[in-house]
């Protein structure tokens, strides 16, 4: 295929071909470094009169000397050891071996894994290449950092006889899909993260449409602490980048988003199922990037993605909080949510959306209820299962005396 007929690939097509190039380029670098690894066993150097291998290669491939050692040691600490009785050794680092052999990782990972696992137990090697999988080398060092921290902590604990001085700490592991926080605040701090999250933490009140709030305590202070993220990324003080509030991007192909298939993928690798897409789209912190498909439909995505300040603003007048039948959330926990999704032609305007809490918006992108606007007001429709008469439903708890008109 020629460099002409790239341009009549569609974008995604065009991307997935980049990475395939990058995969086989890396197994290639892996035959490579076998091949270095072996001129390096048989003596090459001194047999060619040079004074090492690296010498050698920057001669002979004009690499500067400094890249030439980077290879020769990836090259080493991934190759089988021959001791001099001839018996074979594993490799150094043999859980790196084998995934750079699938073309997994690049050399500057590689020379990551390597230098982090000079401070860490064998051990450590599994969760370093796993991390290393999923992530760029420059984080690799910090997890590899983090790593031998926590250890060297462990060690020390024993032996402190002096309480150290108090320290605000926040610890952050991603386990899969789920990142996992735990944090030790000091008693300002605290009191103050617990004002914050308590009433955000109190059960919904009971309605008929959905009965008792059934959340456990953690549930309810675990949602609340998202609440209390999401407050903060709409809140008006965060910095700006670009005029638009530092946010995540969701990257998707636009068949998928179509058929609501496979996976969307957010700044940090973390993958979403194409089904939660469209409520992280009407998400304030979310910004959805399409691959592929009818440039239309890119170009709506990228003007009607989410909505700005003065449509917000209309929204927050007009329906004074979630809009959901009995919910009592005020504005500054609500989403804007499309009543119609912008791949589907729904618009960017008042007309077009409602406010709705994060339990709600789930409810809503997640079930068969359906929300239209009825003179203005954000009517819901129950599903047949909860009401085999379908009657439409207004919520009344911000202000008395709305109904659904006839
Ligand atoms: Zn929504
Ligand atoms: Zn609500």
């Amino acid at each position: 295929m020629s460099e002409r007929d790239f341009r009549l690939l569609a974008t995604d097509e065009l991307l997935a071909a980049v990475v395939g190039d990058v995969v086989e380029i890396r197994v290639l670098e892996n035959v490579m470094m076998q091949k270095i690894a072996e001129l390096s066993r048989r003596g090459a150097a001194s047999e060619l009169g040079y004074r090492n291998v690296a010498q050698l290669l920057r001669h002979a491939v004009r690499w500067d000397l400094k890249t030439a050692r980077q290879w020769v040691d990836r090259a080493e600490s991934l190759a089988q050891q021959l001791t001099p009785t001839g018996s074979v050794l594993e490799p150094e680092l043999p859980i790196t071996a084998a995934v750079v052999a699938e073309g997994a990782l690049s050399g500057e990972h590689i020379s990551a894994v390597a230098e982090v696992m000079k401070d860490l137990p064998p051990a450590a090697e599994q969760p370093v290449v796993e991390f290393a999988q999923a992530h760029e080398p420059s984080a690799v060092r910090a997890f590899g950092k983090e790593l031998a921290y926590r250890l060297h902590q462990q060690d020390a604990e024993p032996n402190e006889a002096e309480p150290k001085p108090s320290a605000n700490r926040l610890r952050m592991e991603w386990k899969g899909d789920w990142l996992e926080v735990s944090a030790k605040l000091d008693k300002i701090a605290g009191a103050k993260f617990e004002a914050m999250i308590d009433p955000l933490a109190k059960p919904r009140p009971t309605t008929p449409e959905e009965g008792p709030d059934p959340r456990s305590r953690a549930e309810r202070e675990g949602d609340a602490f998202a609440d209390l993220v999401d407050l903060m990324l709409r809140a008006d003080r965060l910095p700006e980048h670009g005029g638009e509030p530092v946010t995540l991007t969701l990257t998707m192909p636009y068949e998928g988003l179509v058929a609501q298939t496979g996976f969307g993928t957010l700044d940090n690798h973390v993958r979403v199922p194409a089904t939660l897409v469209r409520r992280l789209a009407c998400n304030a912190g979310v910004i959805p990037v399409v691959l592929g498909g009818r440039s239309e439909a890119m170009d709506i995505g990228r003007k009607a993605r989410t909505f700005p300040a003065a449509i917000r603003r209309l929204l927050v007048a007009r329906d004074q909080g979630c809009t959901f039948p009995g919910c009592d959330r005020p504005p500054k926990h609500c989403d804007a949510h499309h009543l119609r999704f912008w791949s589907e032609g729904g618009g960017t305007s008042v007309t077009n959306a409602a406010l709705l809490c994060r339990h709600h918006h789930t409810l809503i992108h997640r079930s068969d209820w359906e929300v239209k606007l009825h003179n203005g007001v954000p009517t819901f429709v129950p599903p047949a299962w909860l009401d085999p008469a379908r009657t439409p439903r207004t919520n009344t708890a911000h202000r008395a005396g709305r109904h659904v008109a006839a």
